[in-house]
């Protein structure tokens, strides 16, 4: 038998682009994980927001593995019945009308961006390729994703970086009243930033972004990977903000943890992607899809979403609590279970600390920049499990404050 791996494994085998905790999770249940040691610790941070039913919620188990024992993969060579029923949940869940499954929300980006191009290369040329994103924007990490992505560290040093992508400044639509022209075929833009800060986009903001791509018949592209599926307490966030993209994309909490991506859009712009002009291997992949229908059905009620609207209070008052004692947090932010507070003044850049006291504590959660602690537990985290994992939160916040 082989040795069980250790951390020292990750430094010695793996590329060193990622610099994990040392400890190792094992086994996972609900909101509640355990590392090699046999250490239990809450989780707020859910995989950064795709475990949107924390860890091998029995509706997910179930539906891998009653897929695992038909069919794993066929290619697109051929369709198949899991993939048609989630793309069929999805338009009849939301504004779209036809659906591209892929594996993660780089790709779902990419096939966005992709289709922006090639949709506004059909109506006009080659000229009316320009595409408008936001500062601290994060789309993903594939190469057109993080040129279009509004954090310079993440393309640097990967030049030359694509050409026609220019940057706004988020909840600013002067900044895009400068930058959007006939030339411009997309703008791309979270409903609420999440790596960005945690920071929600203004409905006024995205209704004008809505406004100016219609004046200039530019595609409106709503990069929901991390909003998408329940985490803002509706299905998608664009459905409680009112304002409709011509393309949105989703991964993250759509699969609960299985790889999978979807690329949503309308009649009008998805003839763009006419047969051969984009594809991926494991798009639409059986098991991913089963799983991902399973996730969709299940947080998409009533019972769940509202639920979501609730836990969101609570972890508002634990946190003001929290806050009132220690005096840690500049503003906490945030829509449904993806709860942001910032750091105030004195503690500035100092979130980054907080994780591995609560790690020590018993308590897993992330960070969005230095200065944001940012949380995104399970969407059905038990109130039990929230209280605490505040308790926990709490501790590690007193003893930043202790050390300091
Ligand atoms: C995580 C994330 C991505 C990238 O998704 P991957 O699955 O890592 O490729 C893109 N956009 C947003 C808003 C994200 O949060």
């Amino acid at each position: 038998m082989s040795q069980t791996p250790t951390r020292a494994d990750f430094d010695r085998y793996m590329v060193p682009n990622y610099a994990p905790q040392q400890v190792i999770p094992v086994r996972g249940e609900g909101s509640r994980l355990w590392d090699q040691q046999g250490r239990e610790y809450i989780d707020f941070a859910g995989g950064i927001a795709v475990n949107g039913l924390g860890h091998c919620h029995p509706v997910l188990v179930d539906a891998l593995k009653e897929q695992a024992e038909r069919v794993w993969h066929l290619s697109n060579v051929y369709t198949n019945e899991p993939a048609l029923a989630l793309a069929r949940a999805l338009v009849e869940r939301t504004f779209a009308d036809k659906v591209f499954l892929c594996s993660s929300g780089g790709e779902a980006n990419e096939a966005a961006l992709k289709l922006a191009r090639r949709w506004a290369f059909d109506q006009d040329g080659e000229h009316k390729h320009r595409i408008v994103s936001f500062g601290q924007a994060f789309h993903g990490r594939t190469f057109f994703t993080v040129s279009v992505g509004g954090q310079p560290k993440y393309a640097q040093g990967f030049g030359p970086v694509p050409g026609g992508i220019v940057h706004g400044e988020y909840n600013n639509l002067d900044s895009v009243r400068d930058l959007i022209n006939d030339d411009t075929c997309a703008v791309m833009v979270e409903p609420m930033q999440g790596e960005g800060g945690v920071l929600p986009g203004q409905r006024e903001f995205l209704q004008g972004l809505r406004d100016l791509c219609d004046a200039h018949d530019a595609l409106l592209i709503f990069d929901e990977v991390q909003t998408g599926v329940g985490r803002t307490g509706s299905l998608y966030a664009y459905q409680q903000l009112g304002v409709i993209p011509d393309i949105l994309t989703s991964a993250k909490a759509l699969g609960g943890g299985f790889p999978v991506g979807a690329m949503l859009t309308t009649d009008r712009v998805a003839p763009a992607f006419t047969m051969g002009t984009h594809g991926s291997t494991y798009g639409g992949n059986p098991l991913a899809s089963a799983v991902a229908l399973a996730a969709v059905e299940y947080i998409d009620t009533p019972e769940v979403l509202e639920g979501v609207q609730r836990r969101h209070d609570l972890f508002r008052e634990h946190l003001e609590a929290i806050n009132a004692r220690h005096g840690v947090f500049k503003e906490i932010r945030g829509m449904g279970l993806l709860v942001g507070a910032e750091m105030s003044e004195a503690w500035r850049d100092r979130a980054k600390d907080i994780l591995p006291l609560a790690i020590e504590e018993g308590l897993m959660a992330l960070i969005a920049g230095p200065n944001v602690l940012r949380m995104a537990p399970s969407l059905v985290i038990p109130e039990a499990d929230i209280a605490e994992g505040m308790a926990r939160l709490e501790r590690a916040v007193a003893r930043l404050v202790a050390a300091s």
